[in-house]
């Protein structure tokens, strides 16, 4: 479901919702390689079976789930195109996952990264929700509402996707720091593109450095994966089970 400009999440939208279209989003692919660890690997093919992982425990668990990967395969798709499809399914909750290599100027860096769409970025954002919505025509013919009305409610629903996100984002730590061999880097906010054209909870976990020896086996080894994998579906379990009861509470 595309965000309807007129009713705000913050208000009633999110009441009654539940996280039942998890959207899982694997970096890259095709003719864009992503990171390139010192062995050689590609992040492209450390990603996808990561997402691949996720989505197997989540289907074992939630058999009425809909879980959808932005690609299964090793396909080249656009960042714009996977926040509009994340939007088109319905999506409740969007996780992106990567793998980070360090800059040829930087000290060797290791350890897992979680981050939120940035703030600051949260003014293009409803610019790009409301192009889209209009574009899908799907805005409110009924009510008239200035341009600027309909932003500063996008920017509300933005804001609590943005508190939402950053409680999964706490959840994710604690898991990958419990279940896997990395380390945390910590939560930041940044205006990735994948992340500002989603009009849900987004998160972006670079899961470690592909420029890192230690890193980089980890995250080749089908234990590291699994470990990984283990440690993300169990954060969207317990941020599901919370994010449900909230949302299922009367006022
Ligand atoms: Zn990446």
């Amino acid at each position: 479901m595309v965000f309807m400009p007129l009713k705000c999440p913050l208000f009633s939208d999110t009441k009654g919702r539940k996280i039942e279209t998890v959207i899982i989003d694997a970096g890259h692919g095709g003719k864009d390689p992503g990171a390139i660890g010192i062995s050689g690997v590609n992040e492209k093919n450390i990603v996808l079976p990561i997402c691949l992982k996720v989505r197997d425990y989540l289907a074992k668990e939630y058999t009425d789930m809909n879980l959808i990967l932005t690609r299964d395969t090793d396909e080249f798709i656009e960042l714009k195109i996977r926040g509009q499809r994340a939007n088109s399914e319905g999506g409740n909750l969007f996780i992106s996952i990567h793998a980070n290599a360090k800059k040829n100027e930087e000290n060797d860096k290791s350890g897992f990264e979680i981050y939120l769409p940035a703030l600051e970025r949260l003014d293009e954002s409803a610019a790009i929700m409301m192009k889209e919505n209009i574009n899908l025509g799907l805005q409110d013919k009924g009510d008239s509402i200035s341009p600027g009305g309909e932003k500063v409610m996008i920017s509300l629903a933005q804001n609590s996707y943005l508190r939402s996100a950053d409680r999964f984002s706490g959840i994710i730590e604690r898991e990958l720091v419990k279940t896997s061999k990395l380390q945390s880097r910590g939560v930041m906010q940044a205006g990735f593109w994948v992340l500002v054209g989603a009009s849900m909870p987004c998160v972006l976990v670079e899961t470690g450095y592909l420029s890192n020896k230690t890193d980089e086996e980890y995250l080749k080894s089908e234990i590291g994966q699994d470990e990984i994998a283990k440690a993300l579906y169990k954060s969207i379990r317990y941020f599901k089970m919370d994010y449900d009861f909230e949302n299922g509470k009367s006022y």
